[in-house]
């Protein structure tokens, strides 16, 4: 950790994030463009509105939407898109909500994107006063379901892009638009983690929404792109339910800042670097027994692979989910993507690196793994127990 390391100052640990766009560590690395404009307004009056209409233009031009507006993340947005479906731009209604008396209230989706990033994507729909409707099962919904819920109480249907959701037996989205557009329902889509600013509209979607602060590397934020007179009436949320997940001005110019950013990023080069990442670590693990390590494309098709680690303890000496915990502590702490760490693997996602971490983190790994051999029992923790501990550990904060 370097002398200027703000997080020596603050009394943090220096993780090296190999997880992901994590809310939980901080989400990305925020772009020079975004932080120097993050900067220049921090100290500025400004006329809110104006600057959402500087966003909403920007929104538009690299989407492709209608318009856009800002808000404070994508689970606000998600609340935001359901209240604007119910209320239009009823100001009355939308200072009543989350009353939804003599509004159409019902949002429809799919079982298997009842799925939590967080928190469950269903209560963000709940928390607009909407109620919600389950589509399908969990591992299977089909067209003549999502047509058979469709009443003259529904007011909108939301579909999620996301690792999370099952991965198979759902309605693809452009069918799912079809059938909705066919009874007038607006789909809303959660494209949170999602590169591609325009393929979910081209699809059919009403509105879509995007995290800020995910690969777009901008400050905390929502962005929703859609129909003018939709987003009008998200933007308008701000009047009642959305009061308390406004955006602040800073926000506001980060993203803008960052979209602009992204307009004329270098993504071949980055995708260089990453490929670079995945080489270093590839061969860090080469011939070590019991392990695998195989390039993983995303389960979404961003453009971005990650490793893929396969713990045999036979061989290492240790459980995958042993090895993440240990790459976790110490002096220098890895932080790795093991939600699936229950099946003998591990992920390394390269997408939130600084310069040179990659080696940091080989190093890291050929040390445990070093270390691991010379134990004389194989390292193989109970799983229950650590879920349960990582459940207890969440309750303890703040000590
Ligand atoms: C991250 C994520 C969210 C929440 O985004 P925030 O901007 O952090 O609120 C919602 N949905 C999905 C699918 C996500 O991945």
């Amino acid at each position: 950790m370097s002398q200027t390391d703000i997080r020596q100052k603050l009394g943090l640990r220096p993780v090296i994030n190999c997880s992901g766009t994590m809310t939980s560590l901080g989400a990305s690395i925020v772009v020079p463009h975004a932080i120097d404009t993050i900067t220049a307004i921090l100290s500025q009056w400004t006329e809110i509105s104006d600057l959402q209409r500087i966003a909403s233009r920007t929104i538009a031009r690299l989407t492709g939407a209608e318009a856009g507006c800002v808000t404070a993340s994508c689970s606000a947005a998600i609340t935001l898109a359901c209240a604007a479906a119910m209320t239009g731009k009823d100001l009355a209604a939308i200072e009543r909500l989350p009353d939804t008396t003599g509004l159409n209230n019902e949002v429809l989706i799919q079982t298997g994107h009842m799925v939590s990033y967080g928190a469950p994507v269903e209560q963000g729909i709940r928390l607009s006063g909407a109620k919600v409707v389950p589509v399908g099962q969990a591992t299977s919904a089909y067209a003549y379901q999502l047509e058979g819920a469709i009443t003259e109480r529904t007011a909108a249907a939301v579909y999620v892009i996301s690792h999370h959701v099952v991965d198979y037996g759902q309605i693809p989205l452009k069918t799912f638009c079809e059938i909705a557009h066919k009874k007038g329902v607006p789909v809303i889509v959660d494209a949170a983690s999602e590169y591609d600013l325009k393929i979910f509209l081209e699809a059919g979607a009403d509105l879509v929404l995007y995290s800020g602060h995910k690969f777009l590397g901008g400050p905390t934020s929502g962005i929703i792109a859609g129909a003018k007179d939709l987003v009008a009436a998200c933007y308008l949320q701000n009047r009642g339910v959305g009061r308390g997940m406004k955006i602040g001005k800073e926000g506001m110019a980060g993203v803008i800042a960052a979209l602009e950013a992204w307009e004329t990023r270098d993504h071949a080069g980055i995708r260089a670097r990453e490929q670079k990442a995945l080489d270093v670590w590839t061969r860090a693990l080469d011939g070590r027994d019991g392990i695998t390590a195989i390039v993983d494309p995303d389960p979404t098709f961003n453009p971005l692979d990650r490793l893929k680690i396969f713990i045999d303890p036979e061989g290492a000496n240790i459980s995958a989910w042993d090895l993440a915990d240990r790459l976790g502590k110490g002096e220098r702490p890895v932080i790795v993507r093991d939600h699936e760490v229950e099946h003998g693997y591990f992920y390394l996602d390269p997408c939130n690196l600084h310069p040179d971490e990659e080696y940091i983190v080989a190093e890291r790994l050929t040390e445990e793994l070093d270390t691991a051999r010379k134990s004389n029992e194989p390292i193989v923790s109970n799983i229950e127990a650590r879920r349960l501990a990582q459940e207890a550990g969440a309750l303890n904060w703040p000590d």
